[in-house]
């Protein structure tokens, strides 16, 4: 037997966080190659892993005591270049081969057979007069559509009853389908933007790019309301002529996109298969298949859908490549952004990276001339540019109590008055982000962090909003025993929407903020609320920044343009211009001219001072030069790690036992151990180092030979985070 052997070894990866391949045996009548989904023993489990290498070199571990592969699952085999693009995000992030493959494959149930469904499409003829909920479903039905009762109700918002309604009636008829539903193909004829003359430019150029069918990073820069969306649109029109192509749209948060995938399905009368973390097990698995079958050809997700099998991608698009929310915190710690970059070059074809405040990295190597550089000026018809001011919180103060200034109360009753709608901007979620006792001082803290907790007026609660701890605002200080001493300390949005309710009091409301969106549903019957005009006033954390398209909104007041600017992140200013900028966009959108407003204490701030005079080159670059000088990203490299545990003690320990290893060069610096700004987090205390390196050190090389040298501690965890966006 032995001498059979050597030719049936294989190296299987495992789903789980492991750094390396195992060995198995092949038994003889198997016939095995890389990608092959197997299950395999392990510690007397069955797992299921994927071939990694069919053909091994020479291995330390003895033949006999190898294991043989149970049996080979039915599945098609990973795509080769998803293999490889793992490989590639685990060696840059220095995590686990194993975790990369977990989260590749978090598709739980993918190994069922589909099941049969019942769909219902529109009956061709239909009675004239319908009643308005079903005259929705007439209207959102585009093409032959089939659908299940369940999207019929999220697509057209209407309820259950509705659509059971028109079953019977006949409105709706029944299609069987076995298996899977199928995605529907674009129709990319259907209805066709005309394009402005750098529109067609922008256009034309993707589409040449694409045509060659070779990597290319092309930077999509235009003012909010450009049509950056119709741009990439044409060119994904283009892009389908091939009849296998296959293209991935990233955006920042799926569930925030309502109005993007309408416009998708009246653009290609078809819905693109979508990916995000909220899906249900089903529609993820739906999509998996579609992928890997080659069936899906459009599809739009969130940072992980880089990780789906693809056959045959052949353009990338990034949507709001600057946004933060492209960065994974926890886990295997990537950027999305970048390794849709990344995947793009292995994949052969182009990506497009679109923005109105493109990143600073993405600028640099646009300038540099790395990447191609497109740019919209121009709002699309009518849409001008909206006006924007500061108000001096210093020469203005506000009144006790009060959040809004005289000089935005006028805007904003102006606005009210001709019946335009009006958004005031706080990145803050809650009523006051702290609680203060006026007898002795008390702050109310988190016990688990190092964190105030957050008053939410709703159920007169208190929350952290880091690990989730709740409790009963109490009626005497924890402390001094005070009654009623406890009052709240600065503003949030439903603080702010207070102070409008009581200004306005016949004014409509609406709070956006992740307390008050509780679902996808729930959002969108907001922004339909919103496009109706059954709102006036819209009060609004930073989900109001992610590109919403509202032609009734006309100003825009921002309570606390500072907040943000200050802080450990280099990235701070970088990132206030951004979100402010964006928010800014959302002003003026149709023909109605737009006005912004900031309140700021420091309003000659570079960050103000460019989103004011419209200057953001003389910013950026400032910015720029800034973070050179520091050899701070994209000028070097950075990493951060962040060491922690629930024993004090032990995180100093195995912090000093780093700090003795740690390689110092000419071209490379390790800052720390200092506590991290939030020190003690969901029982943790928390310890930081930062990397910094020049741009030509191999920095993963460094770190891993840094921790290479320690051992291993089980009650201390390093996480090591490469190009660190947060800073907490
Ligand atoms: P951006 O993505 O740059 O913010 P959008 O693509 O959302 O801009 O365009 C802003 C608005 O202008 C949208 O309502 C869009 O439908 C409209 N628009 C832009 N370009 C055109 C065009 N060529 N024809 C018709 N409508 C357009
Ligand atoms: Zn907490």
């Amino acid at each position: 037997m032995s001498e059979l052997l050597p030719n049936y070894r294989i190296q299987v990866l495992l789903p789980l966080p492991l750094s390396g391949v195992l060995d198995y045996l092949v038994p003889e009548e198997l016939i095995l190659r890389e990608g092959d989904f197997v299950t395999v023993p392990l510690s007397g489990r069955e797992v299921q892993g994927v071939v990694w290498n069919s053909n091994p070199e020479e291995s330390d571990v003895p033949l006999d005591k190898l294991k043989y592969v149970i049996r080979k699952t039915d599945l098609p085999s990973l795509p080769e270049s998803l293999m490889k693009f793992i490989s590639w995000v685990a060696g840059y992030t220095l995590s686990p081969l194993g975790s990369v493959l977990k989260m590749a494959l978090s598709v739980p149930r993918k190994f069922d057979k589909p099941k049969k469904k019942t769909l219902y499409k529109l009956a061709s003829e239909l009675p004239d007069k319908l009643s308005p909920a079903r005259t929705r479903i007439k209207e959102t039905a585009v093409g032959n559509m089939p659908l299940t009762v369940k999207s019929w109700c999220e697509i057209a918002a209407v309820g259950e009853g509705v659509v059971r309604g028109m079953i019977k009636a006949g409105q709706l008829i029944s299609v069987e389908v076995s298996g899977e539903e199928n995605f529907l193909k674009p129709d990319i004829g259907l209805k066709r933007a005309i394009l402005s003359g750098e529109q067609s430019k922008a256009a034309e150029h993707i589409v040449q790019q694409q045509r060659k069918g070779i990597f290319k990073a092309v930077l999509l820069e235009g003012v909010t309301g450009s049509g950056k969306t119709e741009v990439y649109f044409e060119s994904i029109a283009e892009a389908l002529r091939d009849n296998v192509a296959q293209i991935l749209i990233l955006v920042p948060e799926i569930s925030l996109t309502t109005q993007w995938l309408e416009r998708f399905r009246e653009r290609f009368g078809a819905e693109p298969a979508i990916w995000h973390s909220e899906m249900t097990p089903a529609q993820r698995r739906r999509v998996w298949w579609a992928t890997i079958r080659g069936e899906a050809r459009v599809i739009v997700g969130a940072r992980s859908a880089l990780f789906l099998p693809f056959q045959h991608l052949k353009l990338v698009i990034v949507d709001e490549e600057h946004s933060t929310t492209f960065k994974q915190d926890e886990g295997v710690m990537y950027n999305g952004r970048d390794m849709a970059v990344v995947r793009a070059k292995q994949m052969n074809c182009p990506v497009v990276l679109a923005s109105a405040t493109p990143s600073l990295e993405t600028l640099i190597n646009a300038e540099s001339g790395k990447y191609d550089w497109l740019y919209l000026g121009e709002r699309h018809g009518p849409a001008e540019l909206p006006d924007m001011m500061s108000v001096d919180l210093k020469a203005e103060p506000l009144k006790h109590g009060s959040w809004i200034s005289e000089t935005l109360r006028d805007a904003l009753n102006e606005n009210y008055k001709n019946g335009e709608q009006s958004l005031l901007y706080l990145n803050r979620r809650g009523y006051a982000p702290l609680t203060l006792c006026r007898s002795c001082g008390h702050r109310m803290e988190c016990p688990n962090c190092s964190a105030w907790l957050v008053e939410h007026s709703q159920f007169n609660r208190l929350e952290c909003h880091h690990c989730g701890f709740r409790r009963h605002k109490p009626e005497i200080c924890p402390q001094c025993e005070a009654e009623n001493s406890l009052v709240p300390v600065g503003p949030g949005v439903e603080r702010v929407a207070e102070e409008i309710a009581t200004l306005f009091p016949d004014a409509r409301l609406a709070v956006m903020s992740s307390d008050e969106i509780s679902s996808s549903k729930a959002l969108k019957r907001m922004i339909e609320s919103i496009e109706r005009h059954e709102v006036d006033f819209i009060i609004g954390t930073q989900i109001v920044t992610k590109g919403y398209h509202f032609p009734m909104l006309t100003l825009v007041g921002v309570i606390d343009a500072d907040l943000g600017m200050s802080g450990a992140d280099p990235r701070a200013a970088e990132r206030t211009w951004q979100q402010l900028e964006q928010v800014a966009g959302r002003a003026g959108r149709a023909e109605h001219a737009g006005r912004v407003i900031f309140q700021t204490y420091q309003p000659n701030h570079p960050v103000l001072q460019a989103l004011i005079s419209g200057d953001k080159d003389l910013f950026l670059e400032r910015e720029a030069a800034s973070r050179e000088s520091q050899n701070l990203p994209p000028f070097g490299k950075l990493a951060s790690l962040i060491v922690s545990g629930p024993d004090k003690n032990k995180v100093i320990g195995a912090n000093k036992a780093l700090a003795s290893k740690a390689p110092h060069s000419k071209n490379l610096k390790i800052l720390g151990p200092v506590p991290a700004p939030l020190s003690y987090l969901r029982g943790k205390y928390r310890y930081r180092f930062l990397v910094k390196a020049d741009v030509n050190v191999n920095l993963q090389n460094e770190i891993r030979h840094w921790l290479d040298q320690l051992p291993s501690q089980p009650s201390v965890k390093i996480q090591i985070d490469i190009d660190p966006y947060s800073f907490y």
